[in-house]
């Protein structure tokens, strides 16, 4: 998807010189290599990257360049593409569900961290090498502040966890917990819940939890104020130490939005306007596919094919994506400037996950291209 190795200087720099006439994802490594220190400075335990939020191979790369040595993978394809530019990375398989031909293919990546949520998935790990290798059960609660909940599809409740737990530990594995409190949440109280929750399953269970991994769900900046990550963490360590008392497990995390969402803007350009309404070159079956389900952000600008700003007063406009179908539309109306006009191109800003890992080609449309920026 990449067309050439050129560091341009910004978006609206490369725009004017080259109009594009398909969207584009600018990627700033600078961002996103900052944004992985922020993480292993601010967060208490290891930090590793869930890579389906963005499994470019830049982004694998800058990320194991900043420091970040451990990843979340969920397939066969996801542990390969780490191994090709981190070959000594440490692989969590946290997808819960797993077939036996996974499995096989994760034992030969060496992998030791592994989460279950029901007894039929712990037994198919019965063959898995013992020695050092984790059982992370997922836990799931009832808990609110995400855009959208994790927990319907993946958990055991608290009851099924502890019995869950003491298995693992007869198997002869090392007992974590682990649990996600669902994505782009903005609630620190999410985790604490968890937090409690999971000393009272290891007490009940009697084990010694090895680890307690709190999950991705940390918000990138998508609209209103920034996202304190850094009140997050606080809030994650000290309710830890509330909770586990002296002896706390050690803390891991799995970012996948907030690590790599700031790093990258997208630039979409407008095809038509009609009195209420726009078509933009992208919609929901590109890199804009994530809106349909967590609504529109507002870091969004408007220059003109010369780099000039459009500004002045702004309605709200229903916007299309380039496709045939008549699903193809923002879910919300869009704020945009009255001035905007064909050929215009639209920055939507924080787009570097779940935009290029989900976007199709359907219809002949969807993102071709990523250009490596200095800043945005
Ligand atoms: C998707 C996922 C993540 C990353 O979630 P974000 O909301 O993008 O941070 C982390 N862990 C697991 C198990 C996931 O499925």
């Amino acid at each position: 998807m990449r067309n050439e190795p050129a560091l341009w200087p910004s978006p609206s720099w490369h725009l004017t010189k080259f109009p594009p006439d398909n969207p584009v994802l600018y990627f700033a490594p600078e961002v996103l290599q900052a944004t992985a220190r922020r993480f292993i400075d601010g967060f208490e335990g290891l930090v590793t990257y869930a890579v389906k939020a963005n499994d470019d191979e830049s982004v694998l790369t800058n990320l194991a360049g900043a420091g970040v040595s451990a990843f979340d993978v969920a397939s066969p394809l996801e542990m390969q593409k780490v191994r090709r530019v981190s070959p000594n990375a440490i692989l969590h398989y946290h997808n819960p569900v797993r077939s036996d031909a996974e499995i096989a293919e994760a034992v030969g990546h060496g992998i030791a961290s592994w989460s279950i949520d029901c007894l039929r998935e712990l037994e198919k790990l019965a063959d898995v090498p013992r020695s050092g290798t984790e059982i992370a059960v997922r836990l799931r609660l009832p808990v609110a502040g995400a855009a959208y909940d994790f927990g319907e599809k993946f958990g055991a409740d608290p009851e099924q966890a502890v019995m869950l737990l003491q298995q693992a530990c007869a198997m002869g594995f090392e007992p974590s917990l682990t649990f996600h409190p669902g994505t782009q949440c903005e609630e620190p109280e999410a985790w604490a819940v968890y937090i409690r929750e999971a000393a009272d399953v290891a007490r009940r269970a009697g084990v010694s939890l090895r680890r307690l991994n709190v999950g991705g769900g940390f918000a990138a900046h998508r609209s209103g104020g920034v996202p304190n990550l850094e009140a997050v963490f606080a809030r994650i360590w000290s309710e830890t130490l509330r909770a586990f008392g002296d002896a706390p497990p050690a803390l891991v995390c799995e970012p996948g939005r907030a690590m790599v969402a700031e790093a990258f803007t997208l630039a979409v350009r407008v095809k038509a306007v009609r009195n209420e309404s726009i078509f933009l070159n992208d919609g929901i079956y590109g890199a804009l596919m994530e809106l349909r389900d967590i609504g529109v952000p507002d870091r969004i600008s408007v220059i003109r094919k010369t780099g000039a700003p459009v500004g002045g007063a702004q309605c709200a406009k229903v916007v299309y994506g380039p496709t045939c179908d008549s699903l193809d539309r923002l879910p919300d109306v869009v704020a945009l400037p009255e001035q905007i006009s064909e050929g215009d191109f639209v920055l939507i800003r924080a787009m570097g996950a779940y935009s290029s890992s989900l976007s199709t080609r359907f219809n002949g449309y969807g993102l071709q291209e990523m250009v490596t920026v200095a800043g945005l």
